[in-house]
């Protein structure tokens, strides 16, 4: 299967600061690709290098088959980018905006099309496209930012945090027009540092932690998502009993338990499957349990934590499919 996107060695140093390290990436064509990572990771920096806002320092990229310092307006065309900080401060409509750049970048089909699907996007994401694009909220302008990315149905979507500041309802229809984008056969390429989002969408994913890709392969290979951080109020028992009875499970680490009124408060992480540790619940009064996603940075150091610190070990990637290049 061709690639759409082609990362080898790709280096890149910010005066002292390395931020990506020999960094290797291959986003097959028609694939929906998540590149997640805590915040720092290096996810702006790898695609702000695909659409030549910055240069690497190392290293090559190939973007749609051309090296994007030499692609130019062609090359451009044939992608649709939404950037991690989204700047729309003018006067014009986000309506006039849009049709500018549906001027500049309408290459399949007429600006006309272009801006009919622009006004069908506007009204499944709820934004008002007359109004002045500076008055609008952060979510609003993120949603411009998101019609100007898709609405010339490009060959490739390049997405940095694209559900920034969207509200749940809004994520979710932004989902359907990923999918949406793949089933048309584009090619999809985001970020994020919000793992279920990832889950949501993507084909395959690659972790990156400071700078080096630590993991990839398949969401479900990955099992970021088995790491859960679970908060329970239990009662008719004390802080020693209760201690006693949780940590030797399996999987349960950082368990904190303290005496709280009749019962106790009990917060821990649990890796892995989440049945011992309810079958042990079970046997008290359950007064209140909430289970959460960790944020990523916690998921990603658990799981790889020593990869992703190791300065001079090679990276060793966790794939389902092996190495695909
Ligand atoms: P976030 O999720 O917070 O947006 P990220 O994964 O996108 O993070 P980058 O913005 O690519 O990460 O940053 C990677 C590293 O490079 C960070 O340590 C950041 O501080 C540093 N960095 C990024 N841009 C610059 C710059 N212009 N000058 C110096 N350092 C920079």
């Amino acid at each position: 299967m061709s690639a759409a996107i082609e990362i080898t060695r790709l280096h890149k140093k910010y005066q002292q600061h390395t931020a990506l390290h020999e960094l290797d990436l291959h986003v097959r064509a028609g694939a929906v690709f998540g590149l997640i990572g805590p915040n720092g990771a290096g996810k702006t920096t790898t695609l702000r290098t695909l659409v030549d806002v910055i240069r690497p320092s190392s290293g090559t990229v190939r973007v749609l088959g051309e090296d994007p310092r030499h692609g130019g307006a062609a090359l451009r065309r044939r992608i649709g980018y939404v950037p991690g900080e989204l700047h729309l401060e003018g006067r014009a409509s986000g309506h006039r905006l849009l049709a500018f750049y549906a001027e500049v970048s309408g290459s399949n089909g007429s600006t006309t099309s272009v801006l009919r699907t622009a006004r069908d996007l506007a009204d499944r994401l709820g934004v008002d496209l007359d109004r002045p694009v500076r008055t609008l909220s952060k979510g609003n302008k993120q949603k411009v930012g998101l019609i100007q990315a898709f609405m010339h149905r490009p060959e490739l979507l390049i997405l940095d945090e694209p559900t920034s500041g969207l509200d749940p309802l809004v994520q979710r229809e932004f989902l359907s027009m990923v999918r949406e984008a793949r089933d048309a056969g584009q090619t999809v390429l985001l970020s994020s540092h919000v793992l279920s989002e990832i889950q949501q969408t993507a084909d395959e994913v690659a972790v990156l932690s400071a700078g080096r890709i630590v993991a990839e392969g398949d969401v479900a290979s990955l099992r970021l998502g088995s790491v859960r951080r679970v908060r329970v109020r239990i009662g008719g028992t004390d802080a020693v009993v209760a201690r006693a009875a949780f940590e030797r499970l399996a999987g349960v680490e950082a368990l904190d338990v303290v005496d709280h009124g009749e019962g106790v408060q009990l917060s821990t992480t649990i890796e892995g499957g989440i049945d011992p540790f309810l079958k042990t619940l079970a046997r008290y009064e359950v007064q209140d349990l909430t289970v959460e996603e960790p944020d990523l940075e916690e998921s990603v150091l658990r799981l790889y934590g020593d990869r992703s610190h190791a300065d001079t070990a090679p990276t060793t990637r966790r794939s389902s499919r092996g190495r695909r290049h």
